[in-house]
């Protein structure tokens, strides 16, 4: 086109008052914000003019220009936390959201943030009251300890704890456990913002108690543990235990704390999992101070739960750093309810989703799988080779690496697009269906699939492919 051409075509581009005029008398479109239209007519015209300058558009079309901007606009008032189908079978997956609450947690968040509460309130007095209270002597009756308090994330309750036993003073860990924990958490960095000396001791592979005897001077703040909770050092190693280290710790009157990453309240042992120290155990083994997660292994929501004595529990009570980090009431809401269902360890097995789907028994996968390849194969998809295979899977993600399982997966081979592509579609589909690949097969693990969404994956698998197939 000639720049005449060009000059032409852009006067002939409908104004924004106009196209607005246009738009709003529709009955689609009531439900999008008025900015959100301007804004999206805006972006519209712009790249309109764009491709006119760029030669790529010979004519407007003003149907197809309205159609443009009210998709856009539409798609700029869509959520963008949404909730997807978790097919990779890992249980605890931190991208995908960790914990599932359990439904009492999911009740009580709704009644005690839809209302005004007892926050802060303690109705016996009539006065101020304790955040942390509600949840406190649960914790201590379901772990020994004589006092707790909660934070944000177990990263604040490392931050936290170690501020307030060892500022300006030597932190001595085992080279073994100077961790990174996923999302750019590192002790040796945590121990750094908290004001302590990293004093690092021991090789990569085996730490003695001697090692920490020896490193231990008139600086020295607090001994550190740390659970390596996401990786395992296998081979010739050593590492001394939460026990040994606090007999070193109350010899020369040093605190001894233990960050157990994935802290739990049963004995995985028992479930025939293999066995994860218990915060109970840690407790009982002397250390003044642990730390844990409350949306890993615990199956709550996202927290930090230090436990320990009462002096040290209470100088972090004190330090002004706990306002920055508090909890809020859905937190407490979600974590009391969770807690609660621990009391009795049957009921927290089958009612704490995260407890229910890593004990969830072999057979009873087998048959879900069996169920959902059923529903799949019924749509008679073209080319579509539809298996269940057993197969291992490591559902605690990185709270849990360790834990290797058998399960038994559903395996898609499609004909007619690649194994990436099924992926891809299946990952935008609304909601996302997210599975792995592996063998050139997209795999759906049923372990962490919820009841009810197995007709939405046959559906959802049955739309992209035919839709890809006929494009
Ligand atoms: C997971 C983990 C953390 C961080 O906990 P968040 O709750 O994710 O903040 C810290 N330390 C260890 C050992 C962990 O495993």
């Amino acid at each position: 086109m000639s720049n005449t051409q060009k000059h032409d075509l852009l006067k002939h581009l409908p104004g924004v008052d106009s196209l607005l005029d246009q738009i709003l008398i529709r009955d689609d479109t009531h439900t999008i914000p008025r900015r959100v239209m301007v804004s999206s007519i805006r972006t519209v015209l712009d790249d309109t003019r764009k491709q006119i300058l760029e030669d790529r558009l010979k004519a407007i079309d003003e149907t197809s220009l309205i159609q443009s901007i009210i998709r856009l606009a539409q798609n700029r008032i869509k959520p963008r936390l949404v909730p997807l189908i978790n097919a990779t079978g890992v249980v605890l997956h931190t991208n995908l959201g960790r914990a599932l609450l359990c439904d009492d947690a999911l009740e009580n968040i709704k009644t005690i943030s839809g209302s005004y509460s007892n926050l802060e309130f303690n109705i016996q007095t009539g006065k101020r009251g304790i955040r942390y209270q509600v949840v406190e002597e649960l914790i201590c009756e379901l772990t020994g300890a004589q006092s707790a308090i909660v934070v944000n994330n177990n990263a604040a309750a490392v931050l936290l704890a170690l501020n307030t036993m060892a500022q300006c003073q030597e932190v001595i860990v085992s080279r073994g456990e100077l961790v990174e924990i996923g999302g750019s958490f590192r002790i040796p960095d945590v121990m750094t913002r908290s004001g302590c000396i990293l004093k690092e001791v021991g090789t990569t592979n085996r730490t003695h108690p001697r090692d920490y005897e020896q490193a231990i001077n008139e600086n020295t703040g607090l001994l550190l543990k740390v659970h390596t909770s996401n990786y395992q050092i296998q081979g010739f190693t050593k590492s001394v235990p939460i026990a040994d280290l606090a007999a070193i710790g109350k010899r020369c009157s040093i605190k001894v704390m233990e960050d157990l990453g994935s802290g739990t309240l049963i004995d995985f042992g028992k479930y025939g999992l293999p066995k994860e120290p218990t915060v109970k155990e840690a407790v009982a083994s002397g250390a003044d101070v642990i730390t844990f997660s409350g949306d890993k292994l615990l199956g709550g929501p996202q927290a930090g739960i230090i436990v320990g004595s009462t002096d040290t529990i209470d100088r972090i009570k004190a330090n002004p750093l706990t306002r920055a980090l508090r909890i809020d009431k859905m937190t407490l809401a979600a974590l009391e309810s969770t807690l609660n269902l621990y009391r009795d360890e049957d009921r927290a097995m089958k009612e704490i989703p995260t407890l229910r789907m890593l004990t969830r028994p072999l057979e009873e996968i087998q048959t879900h799988a069996g169920q959902l390849r059923t529903l799949i194969s019924d749509k008679q998809i073209p080319n579509l080779e539809v298996e269940t295979a057993d197969m291992t899977s490591r559902p605690g993600g990185g709270s849990y690496p360790a834990l290797l399982l058998p399960t038994c997966c559903v395996t898609l081979k499609p004909g007619g697009l690649s194994v990436s592509r099924l992926e891809k579609l299946a990952r935008f589909s609304t909601p996302p269906l997210i599975g792995r690949i592996e063998e050139d097969r997209f795999i759906l693990d049923p372990r962490t699939i919820q009841p009810g969404q197995e007709t939405i994956i046959a559906d959802t698998l049955e739309t992209i492919i035919l839709k890809e197939l006929n494009d």
